[in-house]
């Protein structure tokens, strides 16, 4: 795999979620109707973002995860398809909802966000059993949290058992985080979630080394804390370093951590480098933030590329 070009193949376990997004003059107050300006679905979920972000850029990716029966877990999937995911692996699931947000936003930007975790709260630690082939037959694994933990520890069990490169974002964090989701090829946090796990604010560089130190110590074989506009501080056995953030023009951060996961599986996979692998996902993070939305803000291929050599 060194060194070698071929498309890599990339499981995504995770969430897949349709945002219900209502933009309204001000938030209703309890018992009252407002009338919304407008109203978009969304094809969301961290699982399903990143596995969009990792098809664009190159590899052949297999989500897996699961739906509701009802038509958004159809759309979702179709959504998938086109971007080129495969989601043979993603099951349908009996009398249940697919995940949901409705996300009202204010005209000044404030949103009000209700969840619902539908079908992804039901990928149980079973279910990874019985896509144990595709995990073990794949070149790395990219997980984050908005699935069962303990599903998360089955399937990173099987790929760790069989050399299957794992990448993990801790996103969300939830209260209690078992340490043994830390024991992985890669951990990608954001700043604030570096903060939640290590308890260490990462304002400054000596924060920034000292937070990814304590991953790093915690038992994950690399470390790469997303900074923003900043870039990504990468940490592993050859001490830590900034890899600076391409410039860009910012119209929409969403799903920028979820596009620079994707990216770097796809180079680090067929590669070997992961500081260019970095740098690879901090052109994808930047071009999904110059764009609006999750899903079709993500770049191709030849887009990363493109920004990628410019500064080289
Ligand atoms: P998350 O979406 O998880 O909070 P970040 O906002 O840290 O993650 O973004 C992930 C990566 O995307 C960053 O490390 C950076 O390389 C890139 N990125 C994000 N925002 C910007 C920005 N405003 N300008 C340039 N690159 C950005």
């Amino acid at each position: 795999m060194q060194g070698s070009s071929r498309q890599p193949k990339i499981a995504v376990a995770g969430s897949i979620n349709m945002d219900l997004v209502l933009r309204c003059s001000q938030f209703p107050k309890p018992g009252t109707t407002i009338v919304a300006q407008s109203y978009d679905e969304i094809s969301g979920g961290k699982g399903a973002n990143q596995a969009v972000s990792a098809a664009k850029a190159g590899a052949q990716v297999s989500m897996l995860g699961r739906v509701g029966d009802d038509a958004f877990g159809g759309r979702l999937a179709g959504g998938l398809n086109k971007h080129g995911v495969d989601c043979s692996h993603v099951l349908a699931t009996p009398n249940c909802e697919s995940g949901l947000a409705m996300i009202m936003l204010d005209p000044t930007g404030q949103n009000s966000i209700i969840f619902v975790e539908g079908a992804n709260g039901q990928f149980t630690p079973e279910d990874a059993g019985q896509m144990r082939d595709v995990i073990q037959s794949s070149d790395a694994v990219l997980l984050q949290l908005e699935i069962p933990l303990e599903t998360v520890l089955e399937v990173i069990q099987i790929a760790t058992s069989a050399n299957v490169r794992v990448i993990l974002d801790p996103a969300p964090v939830p209260e209690g985080l078992p340490e043994e989701l830390l024991k992985v090829d890669l951990i990608c946090p954001n700043e604030h979630e570096a903060e939640q796990i290590t308890g260490i604010a990462v304002d400054s560089h000596e924060q920034a080394l000292a937070a990814a130190e304590s991953l790093y110590k915690k038992g994950a074989k690399h470390v790469a804390i997303t900074l923003g506009s900043r870039g990504t501080f990468l940490f592993d056995h050859n001490g830590g370093r900034l890899i600076p953030a391409f410039e860009t023009k910012v119209v929409d951060t969403t799903a920028a951590g979820d596009a620079f996961a994707g990216a770097l599986a796809v180079y680090w996979t067929q590669h070997d480098d992961l500081d260019e692998a970095v740098r690879f996902g901090n052109a994808a993070g930047a071009i999904a933030a110059s764009r609006m939305g999750a899903q079709p803000s993500m770049g191709t291929r030849s887009e990363i590329e493109g920004l990628w050599k410019s500064i080289k």
